[in-house]
């Protein structure tokens, strides 16, 4: 649409403050807000050029809208790809990237810890439409390379993973998709652009659910599918215009005001959430603590190159008991007894944020399910805001203290 006054080659944190569509006249310095669902087209000819494509100009809100595609041209600064698309929640997206992208008797290879709605969308969803898929170990590169078939058509991946904070090789597996002719999807959630930048890394496609950190403030909902301008056009636009699952100009004005400071909050998040994680992995009533950022974590090497030397901003925790009924009953103990902190299903909100995964995110898996995928009874995922760490310490040991 509107190419914007920015000169090129400005730094990520610069673009992520002043890349947008041209101001109005008016000359607002804090981008507006354009709340409309049609646009007066300037003559019956200007009309039929844009809808034939042929003319830049917006015409109808499923098809664009001026604060949207800032966000878009944002997004895509940060990500490092030529274009990016708005979908109205992260797992929109992934449904306009699956619609895009895939047809009857293809094949998709995704990891066995991924966001509990991707699994259920590729498994069983898009399997009713004839879509097959194989499910792996997240950091098993060996058993990716094995998934992969003749009419495997994508490889989806997110890194780190929830709860429990896996980090896959983004490298290698965009070299195995290519080599394979697939495209490698990412998930890009947990690290954001601030850590992470799968495109460097080889990727095709990066994902976002922006209801995460890309607001920061736990406000809307909203997704996007970053990728070359050939994909988002040729692929995503035209199904974006049939099925409508557009981002809400309000949501998109929200978010777009949220990556303004997503630098600064993903540095200073990911260092309170090292901090902690290091004060909670001495403390007698944790067992174990996963976070990227420890040394103790299976893929630290791994994650400290592919995350720009930060571990994020989750982390989580398996409290010390016998038994699983034990471990329940502590960690809830834990998080009854907060009196600052959330208990909250949410995360890459400024306000810190706790969940018992096993109860709720992982709650419809069998225990021998569970066992399996690592999401003990006593586990306690923390998602880390912007409070002062003493006072998230103090909360934590109200619970920790008396066990
Ligand atoms: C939340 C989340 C999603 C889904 O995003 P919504 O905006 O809730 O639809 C997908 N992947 C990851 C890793 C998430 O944390």
């Amino acid at each position: 649409m509107t190419e914007p006054k920015v000169p090129p080659s400005l730094h990520p944190e610069t673009l992520a403050v002043r890349l947008a569509v041209e101001k109005s006249q008016y000359g607002e310095n804090s981008e507006a807000l354009f709340l409309t669902s049609g646009y007066v087209q300037p003559s019956a000819q200007a009309s039929a050029d844009r809808f034939a494509g042929e003319e830049d100009g917006y015409t109808y809100g499923r098809a664009g809208n001026p604060t949207v595609s800032s966000f878009e041209m944002r997004l895509a600064a940060l990500e490092g790809t030529e274009a990016c698309i708005a979908t109205s929640s992260g797992m929109s997206a992934i449904t306009l990237m699956l619609f895009s992208l895939l047809k009857a008797g293809d094949h998709v290879v995704y990891s066995q810890s991924m966001f509990g709605s991707t699994i259920k969308l590729i498994g069983s969803e898009f399997a009713r439409f004839g879509v097959t898929s194989t499910m792996v170990p997240q950091t098993d590169l060996a058993a990716w390379q094995a998934a992969i078939q003749p009419n495997t058509k994508l490889l989806f991946a997110e890194t780190p993973t929830n709860p429990l904070t896996d980090v896959c090789d983004i490298a290698a597996l965009a070299d195995m998709a290519h080599n394979a002719g697939a495209l490698l999807a990412l998930d890009n959630c947990f690290a954001t652009p601030v850590l992470q930048r799968p495109v460097d890394m080889g990727a095709d496609i990066v994902m976002h659910s922006g209801t995460k950190y890309l607001d920061g403030q736990g406000r809307v909902m909203a997704g996007a599918l970053c990728a070359s301008e050939a994909m988002v056009l040729e692929k995503f636009l035209p199904v974006m215009k049939n099925s409508g699952m557009v981002l809400a100009p309000f949501n998109a004005w929200v978010v777009l005001k949220g990556l303004e400071t997503l630098d600064i909050r993903m540095r200073a998040q990911s260092a309170r959430a090292h901090e902690l994680a290091q004060w909670l992995a001495q403390h007698p009533s944790v067992a174990k603590v996963h976070y990227p950022g420890l040394k103790s974590h299976p893929q630290h090497a791994l994650s400290m190159k592919q995350m720009s030397n930060m571990g994020g901003a989750v982390l989580s925790f398996d409290v010390k008991a016998q038994d699983p009924e034990q471990a329940r009953s502590r960690a809830f103990h834990v998080l009854d007894s907060l009196q600052v902190l959330s208990l909250c299903t949410n995360l890459g909100d400024t306000k810190t944020l706790l969940t018992h995964p096993a109860s709720t995110s992982h709650g419809k898996l069998t225990e021998a399910q569970r066992q399996v995928a690592g999401i003990g009874q006593g586990l306690i995922r923390v998602a880390v805001g912007l409070e002062h760490l003493d006072d998230m310490k103090t909360d934590l040991l109200r619970g920790l203290e008396t066990i």
